[in-house]
């Protein structure tokens, strides 16, 4: 779950050549085109980044349609696909398909909508290929890169049930009903960054690693002057690093071998699940300096429920040092986000009669660094107190 979108990519399924579902006085390709361009409109006017994959009826080869999600925003996690369609065979009601590497989330957001808007629900599915289980199903989550993407079945044009008549007369509050679940998902977290005396969002975008531009454009900033108590989206933590932007003709192994590094390391440093590429496209080569001896460790992806103290534990490494790792200067983490996981340090177990000073000289070090190290704020120990040295 994020709490912002870098944009959101509308799909209306099929067009030109390929009407989709026919049924009933309903042409599937139609009625997707104009849920679409409700919600290309609704998005437009909230200020929230979007683009459609096509405007007008047109064929669009599933490449096609891919390759135009792809160089809409780039392949981000915090990028949303909404395919629109329409089903049928005969059922009743909507449903939604999230991606296998997706939780079902957004899908139920968009699903509780469109029951509070009249429609009733069938459920929220992923679906396997049944040649590669590892993949989905449908292209438009199979090779939608690291995307967010959905496709939603408003309802059955060939319904013996209401479904028909709904569609006909109520495809606009359907929509609406997408967006507002969409929306919904986009504001259903209050991890926001609140503006302290003295920042600037030049500080901001440099402590996230991230940039004036993005932040601006996700909070809708026509300049930069910011007020103490504002809050802001911030993108997606991203690792800091070296990082490489593709350019046309690159492939994975011709910057592996620029960098002198593997494919293997290029895709794992990038969470990337194919060998596709996009122009433009932001590929981490090497995490930085603060990074380095982490490199030995573990990378560990969020799940749900984590927080920075479970994952420390799990790892007996203290939260201070995974957020260092990290750069992590607050306590947000985002699903799926990649977490480098340092080594552990020494860590010492308190015995009883254990003064600081004893504890300090013992392991060469200094009972000021021991403090700052554990975050002590007087001598005080406790036995069994775990002291990293
Ligand atoms: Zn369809």
């Amino acid at each position: 779950m994020y709490n912002n979108v870098r944009g959101i990519v509308i799909d209306p399924g099929h067009g030109g050549v390929d009407s989709g579902a026919v049924g009933n006085g309903i042409i599937e390709k139609d009625y997707t085109l104009k849920i679409s361009k409700y919600m290309y409109d609704r998005f437009k006017d909230l200020g929230i980044p979007v683009i459609m994959t096509r405007t007008e009826d047109i064929t669009l080869t599933p490449d096609e349609r891919v390759n135009k999600v792809k160089s809409a925003f780039g392949n981000y996690q915090d990028v949303l696909v909404i395919s629109n369609h329409i089903n049928a065979g005969g059922g009743d009601g909507a449903e939604v398909i999230y991606a296998l590497r997706n939780n079902d989330t957004l899908s139920n957001n968009i699903l509780n909508e469109l029951n509070k808007a009249g429609q009733n629900i069938r459920k929220a599915y992923q679906r396997k290929s049944m040649v590669n289980p590892n993949n989905d199903y449908y292209f438009m989550q199979r090779n939608t890169g690291d995307t967010e993407s959905i496709t939603i079945e408003y309802g059955f044009l060939d319904s013996t049930k209401d479904d028909v008549s709904q569609l006909k007369n109520n495809w606009q509050k359907y929509a609406e009903a997408a967006v507002q679940g969409i929306l919904n998902y986009i504001n259903s977290s209050d991890d926001l960054y609140v503006v302290k005396p003295g920042d600037t969002l030049y500080n901001i975008a440099i402590k996230y690693n991230t940039t004036v531009n993005d932040i601006k454009r996700l909070n809708n900033l026509v300049s930069n002057e910011l007020a103490i108590g504002q809050r802001l989206k911030l993108p997606v933590t991203q690792v800091a690093g070296e990082y490489y932007i593709v350019k046309p003709g690159d492939t994975l192994y011709s910057i592996a071998m620029n960098n002198m590094m593997t494919i293997l390391d290029l895709k794992r440093l990038n969470n990337l699940t194919s060998n596709d590429l996009y122009v433009g496209q932001k590929l981490l080569l090497k995490p930085s300096n603060n990074n380095t001896n982490s490199n030995k460790g573990n990378t560990y992806i969020v799940q749900v429920g984590d927080t920075l103290y479970s994952i420390a534990k799990k790892y007996g490494i203290s939260v201070d040092e995974l957020k260092l790792a990290n750069n992590i200067t607050n306590n947000l983490l985002s699903i799926g986000q990649r977490l480098i996981i340092p080594t552990p340090k020494n860590i010492y177990i308190v015995r009883p009669g254990d003064t600081l000073y004893q504890i300090a000289s013992l392991n060469n070090t200094t009972v000021q660094s021991l403090k700052e190290l554990n975050n002590l704020t007087n001598d005080v120990l406790t036995i069994g107190q775990e002291l990293i040295i």
